[in-house]
C-alpha cells in the first residue's frame, strides 16, 4: 500500500487546474490527517458533526472543514462556526434551522446545495424537480450563502458516471444565469476517489477523495 504523501502526490499529479482537492478523512486519526497537513492539505471532508466536533478541537486551527454527510437538525448549532462548507444542503428544515441557528450566532454560512442527480430514493439531496420551490425557499433565508452544488452520483460504468457529471454541470451553468447576491455557482464538488477524473474532465471544480489518500476506512 502507498503512504498517504505517496498518494497525495499522485493525486496532485492529475489536478486540473482550479480544483480544490478535499481530503476525506472520515475514520481517520489526528496523526493520520496531520500527515496530510505536512504536505499542505488544508481542506478535509467528514461527514459526521461528532468527528469534526473532535478533531476540531486537537487539530491546527488553519483547517477547512467541510461537512459532506447528512447533518441532523439538531446537530446544526455544534457545527456553526466550526465548518468552513456545508456541502450537504438537502432539504427546507435543514436549510430552516440553519438560518435560525445563523443568525442567532450573528453568522453567515456557505453551504453547497446537495442534488440527488441519481433520483435515488435511498440518498439525501434535493431532487431536479423540487429544486425550483427549495431556491424560492432559501430566498428568505439571509444568513445563508449557496456557493454551489455538491451530488454523490449512483454507482455505475465510467460512461454512466460521465452522463450524471455531464447533467451536474448543465444544471450548474444553468443556475449561474441566476446568480446574485448570497446565491452564487462557484463551486461544482463532484468526484470521488473512483471517478474524480472523469468528473474534472466534465467541469468538476472540488474532488472528494477518501480512500484514494488515506487507504480504506477504519470502520
Ligand atoms: C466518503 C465520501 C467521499 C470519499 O469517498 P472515497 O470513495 O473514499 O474517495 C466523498 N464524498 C462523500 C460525500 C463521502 O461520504
Amino acid at each position: 500500500m502507498n503512504s498517504i504523501r505517496e498518494n497525495i502526490e499522485h493525486v496532485r499529479h492529475t489536478l486540473l487546474e482550479g480544483v480544490t482537492l478535499i481530503a476525506v478523512s472520515k475514520t481517520k486519526s489526528p496523526e493520520e490527517i496531520m500527515e496530510a497537513y505536512e504536505m499542505g492539505i488544508r481542506d478535509f471532508g467528514e461527514n459526521k458533526v461528532q468527528e469534526i466536533e473532535a478533531k476540531y478541537d486537537v487539530l491546527p486551527k488553519d483547517i477547512r472543514w467541510h461537512l459532506i454527510g447528512h447533518l441532523q437538525t439538531n446537530k446544526v448549532r455544534k457545527v456553526l462556526g466550526k465548518t468552513h462548507l456545508i456541502q450537504s444542503l438537502d432539504r427546507s428544515s435543514l436549510a430552516a434551522e440553519i438560518h435560525k441557528r445563523a443568525e442567532k450566532m450573528n453568522l453567515t454560512v456557505d453551504t453547497l446545495i446537495e442534488i440527488n442527480i441519481g433520483e435515488e430514493p435511498q440518498k439525501a439531496g434535493i431532487l431536479l424537480k423540487d429544486l425550483p420551490g427549495f431556491l424560492d425557499e432559501l430566498k428568505n433565508l439571509n444568513r445563508i450563502h449557496v456557493k454551489g452544488l455538491m451530488a454523490i452520483i449512483p454507482q455505475g460504468t465510467p460512461e454512466e458516471n460521465r452522463q450524471y457529471f455531464r447533467k451536474m454541470k448543465e444544471v450548474f451553468m444553468e443556475l449561474k444565469q441566476h446568480e446574485k447576491e448570497h446565491f452564487r455557482m462557484e463551486i461544482l464538488s463532484m468526484g470521488m476517489s473512483s471517478d474524480y477524473e472523469t468528473a474534472m474532465q466534465e467541469g468538476s471544480t472540488m474532488i472528494r477523495v477518501g480512500t484514494g489518500i488515506f487507504g480504506s476506512r477504519n470502520y
